[in-house]
């Protein structure tokens, strides 16, 4: 039995093929850095960082093409269709031959995916010396996220063929109603329930730093009662913070390396970023951004699966899970200069906030330069490359948008 390769898979697959080709290409030849970047950086600095982002890119790229090749293969080759029926017969049907389809996919993607994440993540950052990890606690923490997503997963497979089978033509509503729901119960639960398996946070002793974030919560108006350190340095030297959690469970999140390597007045313009991330509601935003990302998708999906596999009962078989992970895979790499839009102006908007509470534009620009080069950045990427993929603007940009906030 063949799957039907309609007007939407074909415009899809031809805008994927473009955009993958493109990144392949502005990674190979990214061109000249723009002139400017010499006022903040060495020319060794940015041919380092360039680099150390090739590699990362390349396995990014790599990793995709690879996966979802196999997938368009597995889908319109009609290997699902085999397996499908094989596990059908295996399982006698019903929502088990679902969860056990999944299964077989998910498996099969992680193996697929297993050389590219071992090198993005272990061998490439031992190699640039950013990572402090051991290849033993490396597998530790890959069964451990490989577990959580499994059996969260499995769930979610298991509960959309039941809403599939019990709202045969508004399955797609209810089906992103939930997710949509999911979406905030994650964010709420997350910082509490799933950060904490993976590292410690502990609220900071340093009377300095809880002098500093009290000064700048009472500017910006901001209870802000949850700063948090994590011991990031037990898996990388690199430095980061950031802003989670959703009412009660709203935190800021500071590496133990940034205090460990950073000058006082630069992690004071951290803090004041990822507090105007807070006052400007950021979290929410980006999780009303995505609810409404997600109804558009399951809009297109339910017409996908309608045009695709042909089900003459309104039944879809266990394969049509093959089907709804490429297209996930193919929409949401095509929609990514979209979401990252929307978050590079989220990011613009909290750096200008932030110099405006803290009143120090030199620091900020020095946070960004120290950040860019401890942490091997492509401090002026391709236009391409940041279009596509950059949800942070790079650190050229950032630092010209601070002197025009601080002006
Ligand atoms: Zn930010």
């Amino acid at each position: 039995m063949q799957l039907k390769l309609n007007g939407i898979w074909l415009v899809l697959i031809i805008l994927t093929g473009v955009f993958s080709l493109l990144f392949l290409w502005f990674t190979l030849f990214p061109g000249r850095p723009s002139p400017e970047i010499s006022q903040y950086f060495s020319a060794r600095q940015v041919s380092q960082g360039r680099d150390y982002v090739r590699g990362m890119r390349l396995v990014f790229i790599g990793g995709f093409i690879t996966q979802t090749v196999f997938l368009l293969w597995l889908v319109f080759g009609g290997r699902a269709v085999a397996i499908s029926r094989w596990i059908q017969q295996f399982t006698g049907g019903g929502l088990v031959s679902y969860v056990a389809f999944f299964l077989v996919l998910w498996l099969l993607l992680r193996l697929i995916n297993l050389p590219f994440d071992l090198f993005g993540s272990y061998y490439w950052q031992h190699r640039w010396g950013f990572s402090t990890q051991s290849l033993g606690n490396w597998w530790l923490d890959y069964f451990k996220s490989a577990g959580l997503e499994v059996v969260l997963s499995a769930v979610g497979v298991a509960l959309l063929f039941w809403i599939i089978g019990r709202w045969s033509s508004a399955w797609w509503l209810v089906g992103a109603a939930f997710l949509s729901l999911w979406l905030v119960v994650q964010s709420y639960l997350w910082p509490v329930l799933v950060s904490p398996l993976f590292n410690r946070f502990e609220p900071t002793k340093d009377p300095a730093v809880i002098a500093m974030v009290d000064e700048l919560s009472q500017k910006a108006q901001l209870p802000v009662d949850r700063v948090l350190v994590m011991d990031a340095s037990q898996r990388t030297t690199k430095a980061n913070a950031y802003f989670t959690g959703l009412g009660s469970t709203r935190r800021i999140v500071l590496y133990d390396n940034l205090l460990a390597d950073y000058p006082a007045d630069e992690v004071r313009a951290v803090v004041a970023h990822e507090m105007a991330h807070w006052s400007k509601g950021h979290i929410i935003q980006g999780l009303g951004l995505g609810i409404l990302a997600n109804f558009i998708i399951w809009g297109l999906l339910f017409i996908i699966l309608k045009t695709t596999i042909p089900s003459p009962y309104g039944h879809y078989p266990p394969y049509t899970w093959a089907v709804i992970v490429l297209f996930m895979a193919l929409v949401s790499f095509a929609a990514s200069p979209v979401m990252n839009h929307f978050s590079r102006n989220m990011e613009f908007e909290a750096d200008r906030v932030g110099v405006q509470l803290t009143g120090d534009a030199p620091a900020a620009e020095r946070l960004q330069v120290n950040l860019a080069t401890k942490n091997l950045s492509d401090v002026a990427p391709p236009a391409y490359i940041e279009w596509f993929s950059y949800s942070h603007p790079p650190a050229l940009a950032r630092i010209k948008a601070i002197q025009q906030a601080a002006k």
